[in-house]
């Protein structure tokens, strides 16, 4: 199993803070998007990435492990919390699992960040998003392309840090041999519609190249919030070296053995977490 991946984040030309926050370290893929405003969102977001930032380093990670990363982070926000102040995070990610064997993502949502997997020149969203929106949808009341303008589009129905129990979405998916993951805040979805995404993800090998593209292409478009994404690519050896395509020689280079990276403790190494500025 090899890993590529990059990941970028902007303020965007409107917001004074930055209250997204990221972390992008073999196992775990994590966008936060803080709610709350001056020393609530941006507090929150980064509390999440700091506790995700505990598995950082260990060879996988069980949908146990980001569940008590998820309390941890609520019970964390709930502290720090002004009395009166409404302050929240978003938690999305991915993450490297294995079952019987065999290399696996797991993915999970709580908000309206977002995890979509590029496989085979088409995207998929694969996690759902916890908003008013995404309800009406699913009951037939607003068609799918009604969302982008819907006044209500920014209310989310799940957070973590508004309520006593996160209750997060978990999904496992067999590794594919060319996958290519999207984790995301709502400020680059917002602005690029999916084809939109896919035609970067499509054209950029490089992954730090794709995630800067996918975020500057949102900031000129409007960067109307702070904009968020991660973009990670793992291929089995086998498949990489197939691939004798100019894309492939890339995703060769900027490949690196998944077990080197990790060197099997439990120990946190948040230290070498990457967690954006927020104040810019
Ligand atoms: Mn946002």
């Amino acid at each position: 199993m090899h890993a590529a991946w990059g990941s970028a984040t902007d303020c965007g030309p409107y917001r004074r803070l930055n209250e997204d926050a990221l972390l992008a370290y073999p196992p775990l893929f994590v966008v936060a998007d803080g709610m709350g405003g001056h020393d609530a969102g941006e507090v929150a977001s980064r509390i999440a990435i700091e506790e995700a930032s505990s598995l950082a380093g260990r060879p996988v990670v069980t949908a146990d492990d980001v569940h008590v990363v998820v309390r941890a982070i609520s019970a964390r926000v709930r502290e720090a919390v002004p009395a009166g102040r409404t302050v929240g995070t978003t938690f999305a990610g991915v993450g490297l699992a294995t079952h019987d064997g065999g290399s696996y993502w797991l993915v999970f949502n709580i908000g309206d960040s977002r995890v979509y997997r590029f496989a085979d020149g088409a995207l998929s969203q694969i996690s759902v998003d916890h908003s008013v929106v995404q309800e009406l949808v699913d009951r037939g009341v607003i068609a799918p392309q009604e969302a982008h303008r819907h006044p209500d589009r920014h209310v989310i129905t799940r957070a973590i840090g508004t309520g006593p129990d996160p209750d997060p979405d978990y999904w496992l998916l067999p590794v594919g041999s060319d996958d290519r993951m999207l984790v995301c805040s709502d400020g680059l979805t917002d602005e690029l519609a999916d084809d939109e995404l896919a035609a970067v993800l499509a054209d950029v090998a490089d992954p730090q190249v794709a995630a800067e593209a996918l975020v500057d292409a949102a900031v000129r478009r409007g960067g109307r919030d702070n904009v968020t994404a991660i973009v990670v690519d793992v291929a089995t050896a086998r498949s990489v070296d197939a691939d004798s395509t100019a894309q492939g020689a890339e995703r060769r280079a900027a490949a690196k053995p998944w077990d080197e990276l990790s060197d099997g403790s439990t120990n946190p190494r948040a230290s070498r977490a990457r967690v954006p500025e927020v104040d810019r």
